[in-house]
């Protein structure tokens, strides 16, 4: 019998549960991705032109393996439907997922008569594999850590030997854009699929993780790993990661921030809402100011870290953790705008915009999630201080600061020299 696997947000072919089983179980494996327009128009440009790589090089991939990617175009459940009558296929081979999409989308599959197997592959640790004693998940992240430590992990897989696809499938076509998708584009889009992965993954851990643990923080140096939108995608197994990481120097910092990844995916899936409500509803008044807002989004605020964070985000569709902790405060915290607006912008940008990991984030950030210090201090001039001392993260993304030298760069109301086309601050920065 033939047997679907339908790819989502597991791109890849390295470590991939889902597909080990059904070339094993099988006869003939169908692997299947459908551009379903009603996730494309919700996603961001930035992604859906990322997406077309990533395919591009997923059926590389298998057709090098003997089989082929085939593509459809329409409503996912109602592709596969159609693909299981076409082949006689009745099982469907999928990666587990946390979102409502994907546990609505597994729902429909066996409402429509298929037999749908879920696979791990989208966390190091299973969400729900490591659960507290009452409860069905951990809601603080420490506890969580320890017992995640504590849970042995499953082996990686190998890439597949061969993929044998039935024969008169039409593969269908991968377009060579789409204009869908919300947010503007990044002007020099990273290269991606699983072999960019790879890759990046290589270059990394020859030459970047060593420093992690030293220079994570450090704005201007950008030396985090990179690797997140290959996560987001499911080009990198994030268990492969961390096995190949775990021992080196810098390795265990770098584990940490993948349980931060499963500790977001574990709190989705037990609480789906984490788009749209607070996790812990707190007493907040948020305050409604579409000026601030668009002041934010344009990175035109006049507080030069915020504004720095903010114009990466625009430029390359990726800012630095540091600043995205920097920017989600002063809106959240300073102006008080609801953070569900930052999380939407977020999303519509970033290359590794994701459910799990953004809303988890910002509820945090904005004290409505996990942290257990809800009422964190967040100065964004110390801030600037400490973890851009010169100033240089700033001026490489607010032109207008390009003169002013050193640290003065982050306080330019205190210059006699001040740019005259850079705004005052919209709120204060701190001191
Ligand atoms: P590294 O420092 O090299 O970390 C390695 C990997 O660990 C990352 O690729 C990522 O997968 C994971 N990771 C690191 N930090 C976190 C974290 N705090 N939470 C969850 N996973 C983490 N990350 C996303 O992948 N998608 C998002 O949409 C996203 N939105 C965010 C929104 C806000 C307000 C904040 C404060 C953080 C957000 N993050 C998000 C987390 C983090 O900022 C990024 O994962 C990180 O900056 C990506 O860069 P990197 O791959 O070089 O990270």
């Amino acid at each position: 019998a033939h047997t679907i696997v339908l790819f989502t947000q597991d791109l890849r072919l390295h470590d991939h549960p889902a597909l080990h089983a059904a070339s094993r179980e099988g006869e003939t494996v169908l692997p299947v991705f459908v551009l379903d327009p009603a996730l494309l128009r919700r996603s961001a440009r930035n992604r859906v032109r990322a997406l077309l790589d990533i395919l591009n090089d997923l059926r590389d991939g298998l057709r090098s393996l003997g089989g082929d990617l085939v593509v459809r175009h329409g409503d996912t459940v109602t592709e596969v439907a159609a693909l299981a009558r076409e082949t006689g296929a009745d099982t469907v081979h999928v990666t587990e997922g946390v979102t409502r999409t994907a546990t609505n989308r597994a729902e429909r599959l066996r409402e429509a008569g298929l037999r749908v197997v879920s696979h791990p592959g989208l966390t190091v640790v299973p969400p729900g594999d490591v659960t507290p004693a009452s409860g069905d998940h951990y809601k603080v992240f420490t506890p969580y850590l320890r017992a995640w430590e504590a849970h042995p992990w499953r082996s990686v897989l190998p890439e597949p030997d061969e993929v044998r696809s039935p024969e008169g499938v039409d593969p269908g076509k991968i377009p060579a854009r789409l204009d869908e998708g919300r947010g503007s584009l990044a002007e020099r889009p990273l290269a991606m699929g699983e072999t960019a992965a790879r890759q990046r993954l290589c270059s990394w851990l020859d030459s970047g993780l060593a420093h992690y643990a030293d220079r994570h923080d450090d704005l201007p140096a950008g030396a985090t790993s990179h690797l997140s939108a290959d996560l987001r995608f499911g080009c990198l197994s994030p268990l492969e990661a961390a096995v190949l990481a775990r021992d080196e120097p810098g390795g265990a910092e770098f584990v940490r921030q993948l349980a931060w990844r499963d500790f977001h995916h574990q709190v989705t899936a037990a609480f789906p809402d984490m788009g749209i409500r607070d996790y812990r509803p707190r007493d907040t008044r948020w305050r409604d100011d579409p000026a601030a807002l668009k002041a934010w989004k344009e990175g035109r605020t006049g507080v030069p870290i915020v504004d720095a964070g903010m114009r990466q985000l625009l430029r390359e569709g990726f800012m630095h953790n540091r600043t995205r902790m920097i920017t989600a405060a002063f809106l959240t915290r300073t102006l008080g705008v609801h953070w569900r607006a930052g999380a939407e912008h977020f999303a519509d940008h970033l290359l590794d915009g994701d459910v799990a990991n953004n809303n988890g984030n910002w509820q945090w950030v904005a004290g409505t999630g996990n942290d257990t210090r809800p009422n964190r201090a967040f100065n964004p001039l110390r801030q600037a201080r400490r973890f851009d001392p010169e100033g240089v993260y700033v001026r490489r993304y607010v032109p207008e600061l390009a003169e002013l030298p050193g640290r003065a760069a982050h306080t330019p109301w205190d210059s006699l020299l001040g740019p005259d086309d850079y705004p005052p601050p919209i709120a204060s920065p701190g001191s």
